[in-house]
């Protein structure tokens, strides 16, 4: 497909024409998949933000254009060949899953259709699969029959809308006050939030977004293990009632990004009946365990207001995918709202849905898709092996990394995240070892043989493991272990005692 003399049928699906063209344009980009991502050695090509920008240097808007073939090519070569490589085993650094292969063919058929969920007559069979997904969702975390929920486009905006809720429904509820219309009530600098001090940062971004602000958030410390203390939790209401602070909302964490810790849900749901407080369990990460053996770590999630959980962690779906959902669908209430265009009031339209009332986008992806395909084709069972394997992963490294004298260990691993430093001798202080491991982690951005995290605990920089991908071995760990080890002898070979 040529730059200059390209026709408008070419260009899009429907004629003949068009639908060669996409054949065509999909099995380029499939092949270009194939050789430029998943073919490489190592994870990442190890080159710096500078080196990567040179090759941009081709205006980003020629007057005339290049050809489809062409740009392609150029993306392999320039984009795709210097991407991190979730699908390699030895990228084990964020919450950045390997796409599963249902996945990506369920985001090539929604791509094409292009379905929008904010009305119906945008998205007619999608609409009504995404209310089937979220059943089956309020299903798997055993919420009651008149839950609902929405997909979003991953936790920041399942956590987001949580606390829009409960901020509207506190606000109502005890002040009698409509936020909707309103705005914010006089007394909202009394509103609080309680999480602990491992939640997710987006609790306070939330607070920030809904104009309550971050130091609306009170977080509370956490145990040894990373969960919250329920006795700090309680001090800590006594105290903002004592002070006629509104403590509104209560956000339990089930997968922290640390530890991936999950605090006691069933001692939080018990906290949030007697404090008449909005119960939001971000799940974001843990919520794979429903599917799992594990279930039980996540007793309580069913007495939760709203549950955040993405599928593009632990599920194994690509970018983005997630889904709130509620206890009680008629809190959707809170932010409904019509648009005459798209659900007008009245009667016109009844029995027909139209969800844009229900999340805080317009045009929004048919995401649900993606979760779909997956669990139908691979079943429940299917799923739940996935995970378990990542966990076992987890465990198999945790016993790597004691069985060796240089790697000190953090924490049991609940999930499949395992922070550790590295240490090689005894005798190292907390503050070299957090130099030591602050450089590792630089240079390997530079190395590309390894992606590993970093992170800070108790002041000394630290590094992680997130094992999310399902064919990674212990010897893929091993391997990481030996990248590590060998930059960190890079290190003080240059900077000596320094470090
Ligand atoms: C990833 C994550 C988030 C943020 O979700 P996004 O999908 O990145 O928007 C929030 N909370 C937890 C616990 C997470 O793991």
């Amino acid at each position: 497909m040529g730059g200059d003399g390209v026709t408008p049928d070419e260009l899009f699906l429907g004629s003949d024409a068009g639908n060669a063209a996409y054949r065509e344009a999909m099995e380029s980009a499939t092949e270009t998949v194939l050789e430029s991502v998943v073919d490489g050695e190592n994870p990442y090509s190890g080159q710096p933000p500078d080196v990567l920008a040179e090759q941009f240097d081709d205006p980003v808007i020629p007057e005339t254009g290049v050809g489809l073939d062409e740009t392609i090519e150029a993306v392999g070569e320039h984009v795709l060949a210097h991407s991190v490589d979730p699908s390699n085993g030895r990228c084990m650094a964020h919450l950045q899953c390997p796409p599963m292969i249902p996945g990506l063919a369920a985001e090539a058929l929604l791509t094409a259709a292009n379905q929008s969920l904010d009305s119906f007559d945008q998205a007619p069979a999608a609409t009504v699969l995404e209310g089937r997904v979220v059943d089956a969702l309020c299903d798997l975390f055993d919420l009651p029959s008149d839950g609902d929920g929405v997909f979003t486009g991953g936790g920041t905006e399942s956590n987001f809308q949580a606390l829009l809720l409960a901020r509207d429904r506190c606000c109502s509820q005890r002040f009698d006050h409509d936020v909707q219309a309103d705005g914010l009530p006089a007394n909202a600098d009394s509103l609080r939030v309680l999480c602990s001090d491992a939640a997710h940062f987006t609790a306070k971004q939330a607070a920030h977004h809904l104009g309550l602000g971050e130091n609306a958030v009170v977080t509370v410390a956490t145990d040894d293990e990373g969960r919250i203390d329920v006795t700090a939790l309680d001090a800590t209401l006594a105290e903002l009632r004592a002070r006629d602070r509104e403590p509104f909302a209560l956000v339990g964490t089930a997968g922290t990004t640390d530890f991936g810790s999950i605090d006691p849900l069933s001692a939080l749901a018990d906290r949030a009946g007697d404090h008449d407080l909005w119960f939001h369990v971000d799940a974001a990460y843990g919520g794979a365990l429903a599917v799992t053996d594990h279930r039980a770590l996540l007793d309580g999630i069913e007495r939760a207001d709203s549950v955040a959980v993405d599928f593009h962690k632990l599920f194994f779906q690509p970018i983005s995918c997630g889904a709130l959902l509620l206890r009680d669908g008629d809190e959707f209430g809170w932010m409904s709202r019509n648009a005459a265009y798209l659900n007008p009031a009245g009667h016109d339209d009844a029995g027909i849905p139209n969800l844009v009332a229900k999340s805080v986008r317009t045009t929004r992806r048919f995401d649900a898709l993606k979760p779909y395909v997956a669990f139908r084709s691979l079943g429940r069972e299917g799923i739940a092996a996935l995970v378990e394997s990542t966990l076992e992963l987890a465990d198999g490294a945790a016993t790597l990394l004691d069985d060796v004298d240089d790697f000190e260990r953090l924490h049991e691993p609940t999930l499949n995240t395992l922070v550790f430093r590295y240490r090689p001798h005894d005798g190292m202080d907390d503050r070299a070892v957090s130099r030591l491991n602050a450089a590792i982690r630089h240079d390997l951005l530079h190395d590309g043989r390894a992606v590993v995290a970093r992170t800070e605990v108790d002041g000394v920089t630290s590094l992680k493991f997130t094992l999310l991908d399902p064919t990674a071995t212990l010897d893929d760990v091993a391997a990481t272990l030996d990248v590590l080890r060998d930059r960190g002898a890079s290190v003080v070979a240059e900077r000596g005692a320094v470090v």
